[in-house]
């Protein structure tokens, strides 16, 4: 045992005290993955090392010769988990093995219900990494030294997992990072050659460097060498270079989890070798749910990137358009250099070309997926369309494409979920119809009885709701599929086309002209609120409605950019009536000037209600109805 200087014990961070709490107790049914997290680390410590010695080859200290050695010890219950990789220095332990770095986690933590079943869900969501040490340990030791420090700077951090740690600078010669696990009594089958090769083979065949185990020694303890010798376990070459047909999905899984600090299996994946003027190598994963930081904005996203098998970078983001910023993945370019840094990535005319073509697989295999396993891509559905939804905003060249992929809740679905494509729709369509008719809303209980759908209804035309804050926005950036026009039923004049007949539309310009005077009066009573009051094709039940101005922002915009001290231009709705409702010809006969223009305010609140809005004067309106009520009882 070496010195050990400048001993210091440290707490933990609250979230690492509460992570190591909650993992110890939701993560016991599968306790072996343990060392697929560390293996990982290990890993990732290699590729660090191999990349920030493309600056400085003297980090590599003679030795590249990169790989990770487990090893075990019956008699004193240990495992060990060597690597010489970057390693760390003393700051980096501090942080890196005390703290969590991730932004949202207290939020995230504050989700836990407490209920271990579902809390094991959630934290594998969240990713355990190197804390997962403690399921199986009752204290663990990491010895590590940062590559290029001098061997006087090596690090002894050892804890038992409660509240505290211990550090103290320790001589270690070779760099990288040894973890040391004592394992609980319960746990010492993991003490074991055959126990350990069978996990390393299951989760962490795919990594790229060789993993190494002692050879089994059998016959006379005398005979054993003094040197155990090593053995390679795992496959050691970089899973994306294989040929398609030579990985097997359960290693694709694997190499999911991996990458993408995932501890469920994704939904699917595109592996793709391009060759030719441009070569690289991609492989892109659906994840099987939301990270549970999809919209914190510093939220990791973009793929692994690799420049001839060597690690560059993390998170490189600049091969995917935002709205697919949920894939993960690994792209590997023969192309680049390998000295490419975020700044460069982001002028190479390179990685354009790269980021279009990757965003048509993305787009092919979620329409694959789509087609294929309809189960599946409702799950990806849920998890990620609203991220998808903003598509159409930002990506003008694949708009149709992405409208495609949309799924929309629609008056013919009663499940009220977003199920229905627009391919759905458009078989489903009327004899003459050519629009496809939409509406917005705030929740799907109040679009689907708006009076805007009951011509719609009369006549068994389909419209879709769509009750997504973000989606008026979007369908701001759609105005057609398949050659086909969207139309939202609450704004301008309905034009129903073919889809009314010659005598509808004759009858409806009859009725026009005879309403004109009961349109003028209320023109006269409703100046300012409306920007214009007429005879309505929309309804068969309701006595009035309001309709959107052509370009006029619509209500769902109007609050977010409210809600976001935005100033909303100012704009009117149209006000349209029902003349065959008792009510109009009620307002039409009536005499008293008074009254028509309490009758009239009483119409145009309740149109405001049925769409949704708030009153401008809610008291006004309550006093009105009072009025009427009473007269109407006395
Ligand atoms: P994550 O890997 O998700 O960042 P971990 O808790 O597993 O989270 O690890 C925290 C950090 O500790 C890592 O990001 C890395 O910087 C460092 N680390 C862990 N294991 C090693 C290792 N074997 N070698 C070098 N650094 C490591």
């Amino acid at each position: 045992m070496s010195v050990e200087t400048q001993k210091q014990t440290l707490g933990f961070q609250t979230e690492v005290k509460q992570l190591l709490h909650l993992m110890i107790h939701s993560l016991y049914s599968n306790k072996e993955i343990f060392l697929r997290e560390l293996i990982s680390n290990a890993s990732d410590a290699t590729d660090k090392l191999r990349f920030e010695a493309l600056a400085r080859p003297e980090l590599l200290e003679g030795g590249a010769d990169l790989k990770i050695r487990v090893s075990f010890d019956k008699a004193s219950k240990t495992v060990t988990i060597d690597d010489n990789g970057i390693g760390m220095s003393r700051d980096e332990v501090i942080t890196h093995l005390g703290t969590i770095a991730k932004s949202g986690t207290a939020d995230f933590l504050k989700n836990l219900s407490g209920d271990q079943r579902k809390d094991s869900h959630l934290i594998g969501q969240f990713g355990v990494g190197f804390y997962s040490a403690f399921i199986v340990a009752d204290q663990v030791d990491v010895f590590t030294r940062r590559a290029g420090l001098p061997a006087s700077e090596g690090v002894h951090w050892s804890s038992r997992g409660e509240g505290e740690f211990e550090v103290a600078t320790v001589e270690k010669a070779e760099r990288g990072t040894r973890i040391v696990l004592h394992l609980k009594p319960a746990e010492e089958e993991f003490a074991d050659g055959w126990r350990l090769r069978n996990i390393i083979k299951k989760y962490s065949d795919h990594i790229a460097l060789p993993i190494e185990l002692p050879k089994e020694h059998y016959g006379e303890e005398k005979d054993k060498p003094a040197e155990p010798e090593w053995e390679t376990v795992n496959r050691a070459s970089a899973l994306w270079t294989r040929p398609r047909t030579e990985v097997k999905d359960e290693e694709y899984q694997e190499f999911y989890k991996h990458t993408a600090h995932d501890f469920e299996d994704p939904l699917t994946w595109s592996h793709n070798k391009v060759e030719g003027k441009l070569e690289y190598t991609s492989l892109l994963y659906v994840p099987g749910r939301a990270p549970f930081d999809l919209y914190h904005r510093e939220a990791p996203k973009g793929l692994k990137l690799y420049v001839q098998r060597v690690f560059i970078m993390d998170q490189a983001e600049q091969f995917l358009p935002l709205y697919l910023r949920f894939i993960k993945g690994v792209v590997d370019s023969n192309d680049l250099s390998l000295n490419v840094s975020r700044e460069i990535l982001q002028k190479d005319p390179v990685i354009d070309s790269m980021k279009s073509a990757l965003t048509k697989r993305v787009l092919d295999m979620l329409e694959k997926l789509a087609k294929d396993k309809p189960e599946d891509y409702k799950r990806f559905w849920s998890a990620f369309g609203q991220v998808l939804k903003e598509g159409p905003a930002e990506d003008f060249a694949n708009r149709e494409k992405i409208a495609g992929l949309l799924r929309f809740a629609s008056t013919h679905d009663a499940t009220g979920e977003q199920s229905v494509s627009l391919a759905d729709y458009i078989g489903r369509m009327k004899e003459g119809q050519d629009k496809l008719y939409f509406l917005t809303g705030d929740s799907y209980g109040q679009v689907k009885n708006s009076p805007h759908l009951e011509v719609f209804r009369k006549k068994d035309i389909e419209v879709l709701l769509l009750t997504d804050r973000i989606d008026e926005w979007m369908m701001s950036y759609l105005s057609e599929f398949d050659g086909k026009q969207f139309v939202d039923v609450a704004r301008g004049d309905l034009d129903l086309g073919k889809l009314d007949s010659e005598e509808d539309k004759k009858a409806q310009e009859e009725v026009a002209k005879a309403k004109e005077s009961l349109l003028e009066r209320l023109k006269g009573v409703l100046a300012d609120q409306v920007a214009q009051v007429r005879v309505s094709h929309r309804l068969t039940d309701s006595p009035a409605i309001l309709a959107i101005g052509e370009q006029d922002l619509g209500l769902q915009m109007r609050q977010i950019l409210e809600a976001s001290g935005q100033k909303v231009p100012e704009s009117k709705p149209i006000f349209e009536i029902n003349p065959q409702h008792p009510l109009i010809e009620k307002l039409d006969a009536e005499p008293d000037e008074d009254r028509f223009a309490d009758l009239s305010h009483i119409l145009f609140d309740q149109a405001a209600l049925a769409a949704g809005d708030s009153l401008k004067d809610p008291a006004a309106y309550v006093q009105r109805l009072n009025k009427l009520l009473v007269e109407l009882s006395a």
